[in-house]
């Protein structure tokens, strides 16, 4: 099997962060695992995961919105 990053079908992403996006290709890869050893890699990713520190807030130039980086680059802002 080819290994790419393009063609891992996924879930509507445009209101998915790319934490939400990682965490939901981790579940998948899990669901979908059969080899013990793939299984243990994909926990342990899956609790990296959860350890992760909490992505620091940012706020929008324009209208000063407030929320995290990847929320503020797709949000719609008022003043554009
Ligand atoms: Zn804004």
């Amino acid at each position: 099997m080819r290994e790419t990053d393009e063609s891992i079908p996924t879930p509507n992403t445009d209101g998915l962060t790319n934490r939400e996006r990682l965490r939901w290709h981790l579940t998948s890869a899990l669901a979908s695992a059969e080899s013990a050893g793939t299984i243990t890699h994909l926990r342990g990713a899956l609790a990296t995961y959860r350890n992760l520190p909490p992505s620091p807030l940012v706020e929008c130039p324009l209208c000063g919105k407030v929320g995290l980086p990847e929320r503020i680059q797709i949000h719609e802002c008022r003043q554009a």
